[in-house]
């Protein structure tokens, strides 16, 4: 049985003030009922505030620290770049990889994604992958083609033995804080291509072992439904997991699904 994951993005919203109510908030609301809780859950802040989160995070260890993002080298003349092994030092976990705010934003391409996935699994974290359609490729019909070579562009090169280490987020753009959600329909058939994919490239076996979230407008009247598809393995949540006690819901919807 998979585990079911939650992890908040918390994106470039929280300053320092809010950012350590909300990890507060989410500490004391996980600690209330911690004992009824068996998915794991990553909270993801801003870089700058992650020091501060983890000693907040003393007493509930399992919450995890993950970072938004990464750079492909350990160190050296990059400018304003955070490296993987510098998360590490800090206490994070897991990064966000490849999120389409960074690839339109950035223009983070596949290769590039490569690198900062092999980063993160260098420095021992785990990579949260994003992949997923604009509405206009949806609309075209070429959401599953799109999908199908963000995975094997930038993830394929890797070993079955680093592979099932990385998660997947499908976030179709289009549902990316815009309310529209994709229907548990539509999440569970891309979910099950991605398995598919996987399963022909590295055998059944180890496909049914990686976690693949959904992220896009879930919330914490969607997510018990989302979460109830069987290739659905939880979310990546952007809006909602700046609200302790929805980010808390989604938590429990995670747990109320696992078999
Ligand atoms: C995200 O940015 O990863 C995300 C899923 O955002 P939201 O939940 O706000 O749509």
């Amino acid at each position: 049985m998979r585990t079911k994951i939650v992890a908040g993005n918390w994106k470039m919203n929280p300053n320092r003030e809010t950012a350590v109510a909300l990890v507060k908030s989410i500490a004391d609301l996980y600690a209330a009922s911690a004992k009824d809780i068996r998915s794991t859950i990553v909270i993801c802040p801003p870089f700058l505030y992650l020091s501060e989160c983890k000693d907040l995070l003393k007493s509930t260890p399992l919450l995890h620290l993950g970072a938004q993002n990464c750079h492909t080298e350990t160190k050296g003349a990059y400018t304003g770049e955070i490296s993987a092994e510098m998360l590490a030092s800090v206490g994070a976990e897991y990064i966000i990889i490849g999120h389409s705010e960074r690839r339109l934003y950035f223009g983070e391409d596949a290769q590039f994604l490569n690198g900062k996935v092999k980063a993160c699994l260098s420095a021992g974290l785990t990579p949260i992958f994003c992949c997923g359609e604009s509405l206009k490729e949806r609309e075209a019909k070429n959401h599953f083609e799109v999908v199908e070579s963000q995975i094997k562009e930038a993830l394929f090169g890797m070993s079955p033995v680093d592979f099932p280490k990385i998660i997947l987020a499908y976030e179709p753009v289009w549902a990316i804080g815009t309310g529209l959600t994709a229907t548990p329909e539509q999440a569970q058939e891309m979910h099950h291509f991605i398995r598919n994919l996987i399963g022909q490239q590295y055998g059944t076996d180890l496909a049914e072992k990686v976690a693949i979230l959904y992220g896009g407008s879930c919330n914490a009247a969607n997510a018990n439904e989302l979460f109830s598809q069987p290739d659905v393995d939880g979310g990546l949540i952007g809006g909602a997991s700046l609200k302790a006690a929805d980010f808390l819901a989604i938590i429990n919807a995670a747990t109320q699904n696992m078999k």
